[in-house]
């Protein structure tokens, strides 16, 4: 068992008031036993859990800390905010410093409406896809996350995934019709998909890297394919890029594959851990948009100052020059530590990076869908993932999750990994 003493009686009382304990399935760590550790403290790429065992953290959130926990810049302009009042539901100047900052990054992004959680971001940028076509279907890939929309809870990865509930109860089967999955990476099933429902598809949304079924990279050509089918057929392509974005590049995934999405989502890494994201793309597109369109789509806290400061702190420290690169180096470095320690007792893992981003399976051959992904080891990276927090190394409590890396980790953090993972490899 993980957790200490502590962190199991913080969970048994939090489990007679929240179902299952959590406010996230994930966070139950029903792969790895189902006692989760309780945690109350981070700082740089550390985290304490309750029973004040201390360890590297590869979750962050599960993306938005960048920067690693409580950086003092972010700390600091999330102070100064909240001392001029916690929201006030009016137009702000740190709404307009944000949706600029995303424009400037992002160029397929002429405008961009500010919410609260990528769930919205994904649900509102669908909403405003059928407006703009007057079509209802949309395409997505088996094993990416999009949120928990109704319509979105079809062959979704994440949580879903670990909870082998590829679909959810309560969506109504008239909801889920109008979704249509097909395999991640296979364009041919996607032209088939746009053939059958010529007309009728109002948008294709994909993670470009996709990141809710382990770490799954596109092969080379096939964002630009996407592109091409849904220019071809009228649909609108939404990136959504929750969290690839400002985590694979400045800007986003859609900068390194030099595809240019008609939507984009944004969140995660945008909030620097406070509730902030968005959905933007062309301006004639975003033009539907109440109160300038009758497609609707509103929120009491969206754009709030506090999480703004946040975010625009989270991202100011980002956007130095060579940030990104360097980051990735050292990300790149801690892969290869690992792969070199898999190899040489003979493991099967395959590892990748997109950025800040990295992810492992114990598997033989490429992972390149869900498929691939489900048919990985997952009983030995059950094995492998246990030991590694029993030697201080947090990592997601599911198979089918991205790591991520923050500027916060150095040389010491890989040095520990790498240490750990020795061990737990010999498990
Ligand atoms: C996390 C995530 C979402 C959902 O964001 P929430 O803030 O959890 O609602 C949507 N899409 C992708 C790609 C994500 O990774």
């Amino acid at each position: 068992m993980l957790a200490g003493p502590r962190s199991r009686r913080l969970f048994t009382a939090a489990k007679r008031v929240i179902p299952g304990g959590v406010n996230s399935p994930v966070r139950a760590f029903k792969r790895l036993g189902g006692q989760p550790l309780v945690l109350v403290k981070g700082a740089g790429a550390w985290v304490e859990d309750a029973d004040g065992r201390r360890y590297v953290d590869y979750v962050l959130s599960w993306g938005p800390l960048l920067h690693g926990h409580a950086h003092p810049q972010v700390v600091k302009a999330v102070q100064r905010a909240a001392e001029r009042g916690l929201g006030f539901g009016a137009p702000t100047p740190a709404e307009a410093e944000m949706a600029a900052l995303l424009c400037r990054a992002l160029p397929s992004m002429d405008q961009v409406r500010l919410v609260s959680s990528g769930t919205e971001a994904t649900m509102s940028a669908l909403r405003l896809a059928r407006a703009a076509t007057g079509r209802d279907l949309i395409i997505k890939c088996d094993g990416c996350y999009h949120g928990h929309a109704d319509h979105l809870l079809v062959a979704a990865g994440s949580g879903c995934a670990t909870l082998n509930q590829p679909d959810s109860t309560g969506v109504p089967a008239a909801f889920a019709a109008l979704t249509l999955s097909v395999p991640y990476n296979d364009l041919k099933a996607t032209e088939q998909v746009f053939r059958r429902h010529r007309g009728r598809i109002a948008a294709l949304i994909i993670e470009p890297v996709a990141g809710n079924m382990g770490l799954v990279l596109p092969d080379p050509g096939y964002l630009a394919g996407l592109r091409k089918l849904c220019t071809t057929h009228g649909a609108l392509l939404v990136f959504d890029e929750v969290m690839t974005g400002f985590r694979t590049a400045w800007g986003g995934y859609q900068r390194v594959c030099d595809v240019r999405p008609d939507l984009t989502t944004l969140g995660k890494v945008i909030g620097g851990g406070l509730p902030v994201a968005a959905y933007g793309g062309r301006r004639e597109i975003m033009a539907h948009l109440a109160p300038l369109g009758g497609c609707y789509q509103a929120g009491t806290l969206s754009g709030n100052p506090v999480a703004l400061a946040a975010g625009l702190a989270n991202l100011r420290l980002a956007a130095k020059s060579g940030f990104y690169g360097r980051q990735a180096r050292q990300v790149t470095k801690l892969i290869v530590g690992l792969r070199d320690l898999a190899n040489r007792r003979g493991i099967p893992l395959q590892l990748s990076q997109a950025g800040t981003m990295w992810g492992f399976f114990f598997s033989d051959h490429p992972v390149r869908s869900f498929a691939d992904a489900l048919a990985s080891d997952t009983q030995r990276w059950k094995t492998f993932c246990l030991a590694m927090f029993r030697q201080g190394v947090y990592l997601a409590p599911s198979p089918f999750e991205a790591a991520f890396w923050s500027s916060a980790h150095h040389e010491a953090e890989i040095r520990h990994t790498l240490a750990a993972a020795s061990v737990a490899f010999d498990r």
